[in-house]
């Protein structure tokens, strides 16, 4: 009997919950979510045959015939990020609000709670002006994960483990390479300093999230050149000294000077390899 008590008991709450919470602080943005998904729906369904001229400016016939093999296109990068705020409230807050323009797929708090924000298959405003390899859109083909952190204090041991959790189920959903977990740093060296040499770099690599260097490191041979291997690995080189220092960021974290040394360049000719 009084098993059944707190059976209705907790329907009734649950139900209470359930009634209060399209109140809640983000009942309005959500509902913004919901009417602009609709309007990507909307996009998607328009079967329009193409228009298109020649260069003496006739039209060139075109007509619509819908295949019926196709699916959605899947993210092939996940992007680290920073927030850069004091907590995870200011960072939900800006991503929901319009004057900022900016926003990502999911958010990483210190408790490691996992705030979901945009559906994954839909493009979050986080990379912005970026490169990497010849990718120049990262917004359209990647993942973007923020991690609430203000920049100056080293990731939490509970964050990671939820962010670990997230880039597993990524990685497993989309077949993203083991080489395409990067950060903002990597796509936009003159730009951005996130995630910052406190990220746990090493760790993502040993579980199969980006690379790593190995323990043991050889000389790289004379005819060596860093700035190509920079490239190789996807960097932006058209600022060289930009790129050094982020490269500096990820793969070496002890070091931030703009200068490649013979451990930088050790290190470089180790992880290039594998990129
Ligand atoms: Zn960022």
């Amino acid at each position: 009997m009084k098993n059944y008590h707190y059976a209705i008991f907790s329907i009734v709450a649950l139900a209470a919950l359930s009634s209060c919470s399209p109140k809640g602080p983000y009942a309005l943005t959500n509902k913004v979510y919901t009417s602009k998904t609709d309007s990507v729906v909307r996009v998607i369904e328009q079967t329009q045959p193409p228009m298109l001229v020649d260069s003496a400016g006739a039209n060139i016939p075109g007509e619509w015939v819908g295949t019926v093999n196709f699916n959605l296109r899947k993210p092939n990068y996940v992007i680290i990020h920073f927030t850069a705020q004091d907590s995870i409230q200011q960072t939900l807050k800006t991503f929901t609000l319009v004057k900022p323009q900016v926003s990502a797929h999911y958010v990483v708090a210190k408790d490691g709670k996992v705030y979901h924000m945009l559906n994954d298959y839909l493009r979050a405003w986080h990379a912005g002006i970026s490169r990497w390899g010849s990718i120049s859109d990262m917004n359209s083909c990647s993942i973007g994960i923020e991690i609430d952190n203000n920049g100056h204090e080293p990731f939490n041991d509970t964050q990671v483990k939820s962010l670990l959790a997230l880039l597993t189920q990524l990685k497993k959903a989309y077949g993203i390479p083991t080489s395409n977990f990067i950060g903002h740093q990597d796509i936009a060296p003159l730009r951005k300093p996130d995630p910052g040499p406190f990220f746990p770099w090493k760790l993502l690599a040993e579980k199969g999230f980006g690379y790593w260097r190995d323990y043991l490191l050889e000389l790289p041979p004379d005819s060596f050149d860093y700035a190509t291997a920079l490239k190789l690995m996807g960097y932006d080189t058209r600022d060289l000294t930009a790129a050094v220092v982020a490269f500096k960021r990820h793969f070496v974290q002890t070091d931030e000077t703009p200068t490649m040394t013979q451990f930088d360049l050790n290190i470089l000719y180790n992880v290039y390899k594998k990129y």
